[in-house]
Parts: C-alpha cells; structure tokens; sequence
C-alpha cells in the first residue's frame, strides 16, 4: 500500500536520537531548548515551547489566553477535532465558522458575516482558530485584522503548515496572531514522533505556556517573590499540566528541521507535477495563491458529480473511487469529515446542514498520496489508477 502520507528519517535523524539516549537526558536536557531554538529561528517568533503534541498545544494555548467557561472559541468544521476539542477543555463552548470552497479554509466573508451577528447577539468569541488546511495558509491579514475590530484572540493551528509562508513571511512568525501551533505527528511534514509546539512574539504569553507545560510550576528566580528559602525551592503558581516533550523527540525534530526546507522543495515539486498529470481529469484541484506558499502537507482532490446534497450524504462517487484507489493498493484518505457532523458535537446541538460549504467539500475530497520519497512511478500509478476510477 503507498500510504497518504510518510515520515522521512534519514542516518542523522538515528544519529541525534541515540545521541540523546546516551546524553544522561531522556528528558529536560538541552534537547528541547535546542529544537525550540531551531523553531525560531525557522519561523520569526521569539519564543517557541515544545511540548507533547499539538492537542496539549492549542489546549494550553486556548488557556494561555483566558478561555474558560462563559466563553466562546470558533474554529472550522474541516479540521481534525483537535483544533475543536481544545476550546471544550476550557470549559468553553464551541461554534464554528464555514469555509471557503477555494482554499477549504476559513472563509473571512462567513467570519465577518457570524461576528456581526454575534455582536448584535453579544455572543462575540475570545478566541478563534484558524486552521492552514493542507499547508495553505489562510487569508491570515484580513482574520488578524477583525480580530482588532471584535477584540478577539487568534491562535493559528499550523500542524499542516510549518515550512509554509504567507506574504512572503514564514508561519508561525505570529504577525497577524498571538499564537501558532505546529504538530509533529508522523503523516506531518517534520515530526518528533509526537510532540506539538506554540510559538509567539510575546514574552507574557510564553511565560504563561512555560508554566501551563509543566504543572504551573516554576523554580526561576524572578518569577518568584522573595521568599526565604534555599535552592530546592519551586513554586506551582497556575494549574498546569505535564505536556513536556522528551528529549529523545527533540533531538529527532532539532535533526530534522534542519531538512525542513528539503522537505518544503521536494513537496512543492511532487505537487506541481500532480498539478500537471491531473489537468484533464474532472476533478478540482488544490487552490493556488501568489501570496501564499503552501507547505503541502496534503494533496486534496475533488471529485465532480461526489454525492448529493442531502444531510449526511458522505459522497457516492467518492466513496467508488475512493474504493477503486484503496483496492488498488493506494492509501488516498479523506479528510475532513466536518467536525460538527461527531457525534460528539450532534449532541452539542450541531446537525448537518450547519456549514454547507465545508459540507459540500467533504463530499467530494479526496487525499492523494505526498510525502517527500513518493516517487515518479508511484505518483505515474497514482494518476493513472485515479484516471480508470473516474472513467
Ligand atoms: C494533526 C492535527 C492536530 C493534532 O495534532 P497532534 O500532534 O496529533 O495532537 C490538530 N489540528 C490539526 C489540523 C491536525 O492536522
């Protein structure tokens, strides 16, 4: 089977992590400032924290930013129920803005339309979350802009996006937010195995992220008051968590970002030449925009004529081809089915017909294989298996 996606580990990777076992730090050790380091220095922000995974991430990051009960957090029905699920750890509650049909991120027209809808309501949100579908970063000004309007906070899950740009400017350098989350899970462009991260520009934020990762505690001098006591001293000054990252992982994300723009490059290529191979085919391809350059994590297709339109139609055609394709040894996923569509969140009050849009598009997508060893032959096989599938 040629999975959809695939984790590259070369020699150094092996390297740095059996390094790191036999350092005398499994975890705490200089690994992780060091991976942490190289985030920054990657993306532009001036603080980075390395924690457990993306969830723990943008868990830590909606608590960071004062999100508790009473509150509301929206994010898009096409993610992964992480970048959701984080604003009901806090006690919040959840709604979700549709997206746009071109590049299946949130749509900025839907989002202003709820916010003026929301004021009028006073139901404004303290927090909303982006999410760069695929890689392909959302329209990050216009978002970072209505966010001064509303006075709301915006926290941009990038767990598909690192090595990404947006006007010429990488993600994660948090120009038009407070915090960006990048996760490390295998199928993602860099991983540690699992591990997540937060980035920001602002010192504060990063203090309150450092204290959330680690049980809220802390042992620096001066965060603490003068108290009159020795060196064992610490102080637990929130409630926190323990969602530090090993330093086995970070040795493997500090090897393999020094790849990351390998990884982007090679990418980028395999999807131009999907791009090309997939023209003619009757199927919607993945948006192209000249201020943004996509870190491709996933390669997304549609398929003309995919279902009907009836609540929890999941798409006929689709799912033939998307059987023709698996029976054929290629590993196509799909994501995502709409958040709002678990159960989970039916019994929130959510039902299908909520965000048609993001609906529509589920109906009809399908994710080609990409990971930077997928081959000529193999993409070749791709294109032309998907070819008999939609004859
Ligand atoms: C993978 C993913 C997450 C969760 O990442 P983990 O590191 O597995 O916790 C969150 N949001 C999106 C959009 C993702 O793709």
């Amino acid at each position: 089977m040629i999975p959809y996606g695939r984790q590259s580990i070369g020699d150094d990777d092996v390297k740095a992590v059996t390094d790191a076992l036999t350092s005398g730090w499994l975890t705490q050790g200089p690994a992780v400032p060091r991976f942490e380091e190289a985030l920054c220095k990657a993306t532009g922000a001036a603080h980075a924290i390395a924690v457990t995974n993306a969830t723990s991430a943008l868990h830590m990051a909606c608590l960071a930013l004062g999100l508790g009960p009473g509150d509301i957090g929206w994010t898009v029905p096409n993610t992964f129920v992480a970048s959701a699920n984080c604003i009901l750890y806090c006690g919040a509650e959840v709604d979700f803005v549709d997206i746009d049909p071109a590049t299946r991120n949130m749509s900025v027209v839907a989002l202003e339309a709820k916010l003026e809808k929301a004021k009028r309501d006073n139901k404004l949100p303290r927090v909303v979350i982006p999410v760069h579908f695929a890689g392909h970063s959302c329209d990050m000004a216009a978002i970072g802009m209505l966010a001064k309007q509303y006075g709301f906070r915006v926290i941009e899950d990038a767990s598909h996006a690192i090595g990404g740009a947006y006007e010429g400017k990488p993600i994660g350098d948090c120009r038009h937010s407070d915090i960006t989350i990048f996760s490390f899970h295998p199928v993602k462009i860099v991983t540690t195995g699992e591990g997540g991260a937060a980035l920001t520009q602002d010192e504060a934020l990063a203090g309150k992220l450092r204290l959330l990762r680690s049980h809220g505690i802390t042992r620096e001098h001066r965060a603490l008051p003068a108290v009159n006591a020795g060196d064992w001293y610490y102080e637990q000054q929130m409630l926190g968590y323990n969602f530090r990252m090993t330093d086995i992982q970070a040795a493997l994300g500090a090897s393999q970002m020094t790849r990351l723009e390998a990884f982007i490059a090679k990418r980028e290529a395999l999807a131009a030449r999907y791009d090309t191979l997939l023209k003619y085919l009757p199927l919607r391809l993945p948006a192209r925009e000249t201020k943004i350059r996509s870190a491709w994590h996933l390669y997304v297709v549609e398929i003309d004529g995919a279902g009907g339109d009836a609540p929890d139609d999941h798409g006929e055609k689709r799912a033939a081809v998307f059987k023709h394709m698996r029976d054929a040894g290629i590993g196509v996923n799909v994501h995502y089915i709409p958040v709002h569509w678990q159960p989970w969140y039916r019994d929130l009050g959510f039902r299908p017909g909520d965000f048609p849009t993001a609906e529509t598009y589920y109906r009809h997508a399908l994710t080609l294989p990409l990971f930077t060893s997928l081959t000529h032959e193999e993409q070749d096989y791709i294109v032309k298996t998907l070819g008999e599938a939609l004859a």
